[in-house]
């Protein structure tokens, strides 16, 4: 019958539309509900995509600035053309977003345009920009609705100089100064973008690292590479308002030592975090819970309260990034399918994509620590790295974290050049319970900015690296 389906997922982020193919190709008659015109979610139009397109082009421009010369490369005239790094970005969004689209059709997954509500816990009505609704029935939905950036109570977001992430995807000129309140990954990349094109960024934290959240090494590490770059970071300072004066943004804050500081800035990009996202979804009309932070609640196998509802992605609980959500999508459409598949959060890869990038799987140095657990660390630094300093990428570290006894890798930490592709080979190092031996003795071509990480297991495994 028309409009009646096995699975129906509302949301087409990372999470939704991955579901949405698993369910699929595993034979389910499958809907996908997005209220955008276009696929893809946060990710694809104002998330991850984006944003590394114009971590790509603002890297060019910083090198041809600050490296070519080195190289012996001349340049004359050098300038930015943000206009135009906006529109290549956007090509590259409309690619990406068109790229699901297609794979949608591929799959023969009927795809619905608006707003997805629960009427009841097999009907889901979708409300379109004109108001027109339609309704559709089906045995399981899964729930990928997402997350919107957070706020803090006192801030209005103005989105002219008081902006989110959204907001500085789109930015036409580069702005003098910049103020990013909140040192997460987010505002660091973003910051990075601006930074590198010639803004002067004020980087302001509540914690007392950027980056809080990784192992402390690598907020260490990256706080010297961006004060290279020219940012100013105040950590320990509490926000306490911010007010667009019509002519500039005044941030105030309190400091560790109690005192009122004052920042001002041609722009303040607010990057504090993000909320999940369930508002329309109608839960009240099906009774899904939510948890105690707004998230949909749900058990070891995503599913809600309600018996043929899952949830996956932003909007539940576990890291915000692209490739949990991914799994989790996986995850729901193969227990539907009467699978039995398993995800291991332990090894959901971290990553950060200034530059140097930073990337990280497993626990944290801290973490072992309040564990009480007896581990190793084994060290080894970019600046010996002969590829490393070919490249002119010699900030940084690999870290190698192993069990004391048994040489089991318990977690490792990189910042440097290309660890965002480098950290896969941890995980699956990791994902096969090596120890730091087994990855000291595999060969790594050279030279290559993988054999730091090499370079590193020798260190945990004994303290014997070759190069330093
Ligand atoms: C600037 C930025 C950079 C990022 N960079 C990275 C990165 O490099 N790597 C990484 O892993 N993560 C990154 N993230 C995080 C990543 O974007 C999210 O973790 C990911 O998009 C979550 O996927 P999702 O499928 O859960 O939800 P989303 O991608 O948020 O998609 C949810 C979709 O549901 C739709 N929707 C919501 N409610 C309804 C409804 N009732 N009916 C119909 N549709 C609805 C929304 O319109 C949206 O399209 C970044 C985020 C931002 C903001």
């Amino acid at each position: 019958m028309a409009n009646t389906y096995n699975v129906t997922v509302i949301g087409s982020g990372p999470g939704g539309y991955v579901a949405a193919i698993r369910a699929a190709q595993l034979g389910l008659k499958t809907a996908i509900i997005e209220k955008y015109n276009t696929l893809g979610g946060t990710c694809l139009n104002v998330g991850c995509i984006p944003s590394k397109a114009l971590l790509d082009s603002s890297e060019h421009y910083h090198q041809a600035a600050h490296q070519f010369s080195e190289h012996g490369i001349k340049l004359e005239n050098l300038q930015v053309d943000l206009p135009q790094m906006i529109k290549r970005k956007q090509e590259v969004v409309d690619q990406t977003t068109g790229g699901v689209d297609f794979l949608m059709k591929k799959n023969k997954i009927d795809r619905h345009t608006g707003v997805g509500s629960f009427v009841n816990k097999n009907t889901i009505k979708i409300t379109d920009s004109e108001g027109q609704e339609t309704e559709i029935t089906t045995d399981k939905v899964i729930i990928a609705t997402g997350s919107k950036p957070a706020t803090l109570p006192f801030i209005t977001l103005d989105k002219e100089r008081v902006i989110t992430s959204t907001e500085a995807l789109e930015l036409q000129e580069v702005p003098k100064s910049m103020i990013v309140i909140g040192g997460g990954v987010i505002g660091m990349e973003l910051g990075s973008v601006y930074g590198r094109l010639g803004s002067k960024i004020t980087v302001v934290e509540y914690m007392d690292s950027i980056i809080p959240t990784m192992d402390k090494t690598m907020g260490k590490e990256l706080t010297k590479s961006l004060k290279k770059l020219g940012f100013d970071i105040k950590t320990s300072h509490k926000v306490t308002s911010v007010e667009n004066t019509g002519n500039e943004v005044v941030v105030k804050a309190e400091n560790k030592r109690g005192e009122e500081v004052e920042f001002k800035a041609d722009i303040c990009l607010v990057s504090i975090g993000r909320k999940p996202y369930t508002e329309g979804l109608g839960l009240e009309n099906v009774g899904v819970k939510l948890d105690e932070r707004g998230r949909v609640e749900v058990d070891e196998h995503l599913k809600t309260n309600v018996d043929n509802i899952w949830a996956i992605g932003d909007v539940v609980k576990g890291a915000m990034l692209a490739h949990k959500a991914e799994e989790e999508g996986t995850f729901v459409a193969e227990q539907m399918a009467g699978q039995k598949p398993h995800i291991n959060y332990l090894l959901i890869p971290g990553v950060v994509y200034t530059w140097p990038e930073v990337a990280s799987v497993g626990y944290t140095e801290e973490q072992l620590k309040e564990q009480g657990r007896a581990y190793k660390v084994g060290s080894f630094p970019f600046k010996a790295s002969g590829r490393a300093r070919a490249s002119m990428d010699t900030d940084g570290q690999v870290k190698v974290l192993a069990d004391k006894e048994t040489d089991e890798i318990l977690g490792v930490h990189m910042i440097g050049p290309r660890t965002a592709d480098m950290i896969a080979e941890a995980v699956v190092a990791m994902e096969f319970r090596a120890s730091a031996e087994d990855v000291s003795r595999m060969s790594h071509a050279h030279p290559t900015f993988t054999e730091s990480f090499k370079e590193a297991a020798l260190a945990a495994t004994d303290n014997r690296p070759i190069h330093i």
